[in-house]
């Protein structure tokens, strides 16, 4: 149940310019809110994304940031309980463990090494991502590296695909949104998340099995998911995982 609060009456617009965020006392923590006013919100309401890590109250652009303030404040619990629930944020640097198509893999930094970044396992049989150069380099390098292969894998597929359909292959562009991971365009643009490179292969390639449907169907109909299901049988399967594991992918940053 997402907390809400209708307004009791109107008040003039502010003159000043509101805060972005309310903090909020909760126990022995203080939890920071993000304030956002909106022109079409009637009433205020508390959200929580884990794509974005993020509580926000949502209140009317004409709200009383006091009734707003007080209204945070009553729900501290309610905050305190979905902030828990976040998965704990991972920095793609040297030490830590990232799963690339689903194995781990550890991060490991060789400054003299030649090269940028690569794949090897150890002689203890650990999966691990090397990357080259000076210690300011390693996170854009890691970032390259994820995207190019996240590129790779879906370029892969999508020509798999588009052949098995008898169409033409198309270019892929990679975003980082955090609502869809991947969307089809009406001029059959293909977008994907670089994100999918951390869940199992299996899992891109649903993906782009499912985009590529959208080139025969713009549309969720009858008709698109029985195109899907003769591109990739039990794609049910996978739905049930992005639904599950999906909202962890954002974890890594
Ligand atoms: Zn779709």
């Amino acid at each position: 149940m997402i907390p809400f609060l209708s307004p009791r009456r109107k008040t003039p617009a502010p003159k000043t310019l509101p805060p972005l965020h309310i903090d909020v006392p909760h126990g022995e923590n203080v939890f920071r809110v993000a304030l956002k006013r909106s022109p079409t919100a009637r009433r205020y309401t508390l959200r929580a994304s884990s794509a974005k890590h993020e509580i926000t109250l949502t209140m009317p652009l004409r709200g009383s940031l006091t009734q707003a303030t007080d209204f945070a404040h009553r729900h501290g619990g309610w905050i305190a309980e979905r902030l828990k629930k976040f998965d704990v944020r991972i920095i793609c640097e040297p030490g830590a463990i990232i799963p690339l198509r689903g194995t781990p893999h550890r991060i490991e930094h060789r400054p003299n090494a030649r090269g940028t970044v690569w794949t090897e396992t150890s002689a203890t049989g650990e999966a691990l991502i090397i990357v080259a150069g000076r210690p300011e380099y390693t996170l854009r390098r890691i970032k390259d590296f994820l995207k190019k292969q996240a590129s790779l894998d879906l370029d892969h597929a999508v020509k798999r695909y588009t052949s098995a359909l008898g169409i033409p292959a198309r270019r892929i562009a990679l975003k980082d949104t955090t609502s869809r991971w991947g969307s089809c365009s009406s001029s059959g643009r293909l977008n994907f998340s670089w994100r999918l490179i951390f869940a199992p292969s299996e899992i891109l390639d649903y993906l782009a099995a499912h985009e590529v449907a959208h080139l025969k169907e713009l549309n969720h109909s009858n008709r698109f998911w029985r195109v899907v299901e003769t591109l990739y049988p039990g794609y049910d399967k996978a739905e049930t995982w992005l639904k599950r594991h999906g909202p962890s992918l954002h974890r890594y940053q």
